[in-house]
């Protein structure tokens, strides 16, 4: 699983072949420890056209040393760009796009990140719609060229404190494997339906939650497991019974509960709903299979267990615990989709259509469950992750998977964790009905 290329390019003899050669050459990243849970250096805060956002008071909470270029705060190299765009009506207004960020754009340290702001498309002024879409190709395009780790997204939104938890996610080292990506932050979903819990402090923000995570003892849910436990979460980690031994390994480790049991059993819903007496407050989807081949010699045999444990399963335990009022007020779900659910992927066509699938479930649901259940629900959805699936790949395959992202490597079980942890945060409850790939910008489906 140990990416030895990447590894191999850390070297000085490794970087001067790379180079000669024309080979990607990925920048180590630098993820979050508890050593260092922020980005290290200042963040720069930018603004192009006419702005009332607000939005200094929330990344002056950042914890960040914030500055405008020449200010005595300026670093000379930030390690984070917020460019408010959220002004931006017209072309012209683009034009103050490229003269902010151009003159620093090469100055942004390692692994550092760019966020960009902008506004709902308004659907009444197709000037402001095109300048506002136009962001979309820019910061993605830029996060093609950027290199070095950084990573650019855009956050559409209206309200800065509302997206508060997104800008604390996408400025932190929690992000690192997040590129690419246009979020949309609305207003809180969820805040003020009754029952629901005010957000916690930022550090332990799930202290006193109860998170289950399906499929939780390895690989990408283990990891999640580890992270909402972290967080403050007491975690219920269930898996196949074949596999009780490792989840309750992992529930010991992280002071919570297993559970053995298959999700694709009749009645899973309410073996779950049964478990949880006390209520759920994040439920995250997470077990997965593949069974792989091409429709023209996919039995039916490996089509089904694929569509029944990816997504039949999810639609029906969905709907049993929020039917039995198991998951609260306030409450957060996380799907888990996948690249191939986004663009394809030959020989996946069962996985393909079980991971677009739970896409459409996020879409239609969330604002039902927003306003009938005070709970939101998004999906994360991984490129190559490094994990025991990604491992089983031929190597050749492997290679194209792990490289073919802007930032040229595979991700971490961990860079999962951290954006389903992001979404589960009881701040994040104006994030709803997302699909935030985690796949360091991915060429699959960009
Ligand atoms: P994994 O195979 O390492 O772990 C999956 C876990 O789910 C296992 O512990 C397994 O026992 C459990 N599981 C399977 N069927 C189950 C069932 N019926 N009931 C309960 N538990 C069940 O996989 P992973 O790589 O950690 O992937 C986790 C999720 O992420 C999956 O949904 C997968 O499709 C998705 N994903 C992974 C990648 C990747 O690169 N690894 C990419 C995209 C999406």
């Amino acid at each position: 699983m140990a990416d030895r290329y990447l590894s191999f390019t850390g070297t000085a003899p490794g970087r001067l072949l790379s180079r000669r050669l024309g080979l990607p050459r990925p920048a180590p990243l630098k993820r979050r420890s508890a050593a260092r849970p922020d980005l290290d250096g200042g963040l720069l805060h930018l603004t192009a056209g006419r702005s009332g956002l607000g939005l200094a008071p929330v990344l002056a909470r950042t914890g960040l040393s914030t500055g405008e270029p020449g200010d005595a705060n300026d670093t000379g190299r930030p390690a984070a760009v917020v460019l408010d765009a959220t002004g931006v009506r017209d072309v012209e207004g683009l034009a103050e796009v490229h003269a902010a960020l151009h003159p620093v754009v090469r100055s942004v340290a390692a692994s550092g990140r760019i966020v960009l702001l902008g506004s709902p498309l308004d659907a009444a002024d197709h000037h402001q719609a095109a300048a506002q879409q136009a962001l979309e190709g820019f910061s993605r395009s830029l996060g093609k060229e950027i290199g070095r780790g950084a990573t650019v997204n855009l956050v559409r939104l209206t309200d800065a404190d509302a997206a508060e938890s997104t800008l604390r996610f996408l400025l932190s080292p929690r992000s690192a494997y997040v590129s690419g990506q246009v979020i949309e932050v609305g207003a809180d979903a969820t805040a003020g339906t009754e029952g629901a819990r005010p957000a916690g402090p930022w550090d332990l923000p799930l202290a006193g939650r109860t998170a289950l995570v399906t499929g939780g003892a390895r690989g990408i849910g283990e990891a999640v497991a580890e992270t909402l436990a972290r967080d403050g979460a007491e975690v219920v980690v269930l898996d196949v019974p074949g596999a009780e031994a490792d989840a309750r390994r992992v529930a010991e480790r992280l002071g919570g509960l297993a559970l053995p049991l298959d999700i694709t059993v009749a009645g899973a819903g309410a073996r779950i709903a049964e478990a949880l007496p006390d209520g759920l407050d994040v439920l995250v989807h997470n077990a997965g299979i593949t069974r792989d081949r091409r429709l023209a010699n996919m039995p039916a045999e490996r089509w089904a267990p694929v569509l029944e444990v990816n997504l039949a399963s999810v639609l029906r335990t969905t709907d049993a615990l929020l039917a039995a009022g198991t998951l609260k007020r306030g409450g957060r779900i996380v799907a888990t989709a996948s690249i191939a659910g986004i663009a394809g992927n030959a020989g996946q066509t069962n996985y393909g259509a079980s991971k677009a699938g739970v896409i459409g479930l996020v879409r239609s649901l969330a604002p039902r469950a927003a306003t009938g259940h005070g709970v939101t629900v998004n999906a994360v959805a991984p490129g190559f992750i490094e994990t025991k699936m990604t491992a089983a790949i031929p190597l050749v395959i492997r290679e194209a998977g792990r490289r073919m992202n802007s930032l040229a490597q595979g991700g971490l079980p961990v860079d999962v964790a951290e954006t389903t942890a992001w979404l589960a945060h009881p701040a994040s409850g104006a994030v709803n009905g997302q699909v935030v790939r985690v796949c360091g910008q991915s060429l699959l489906g960009a």
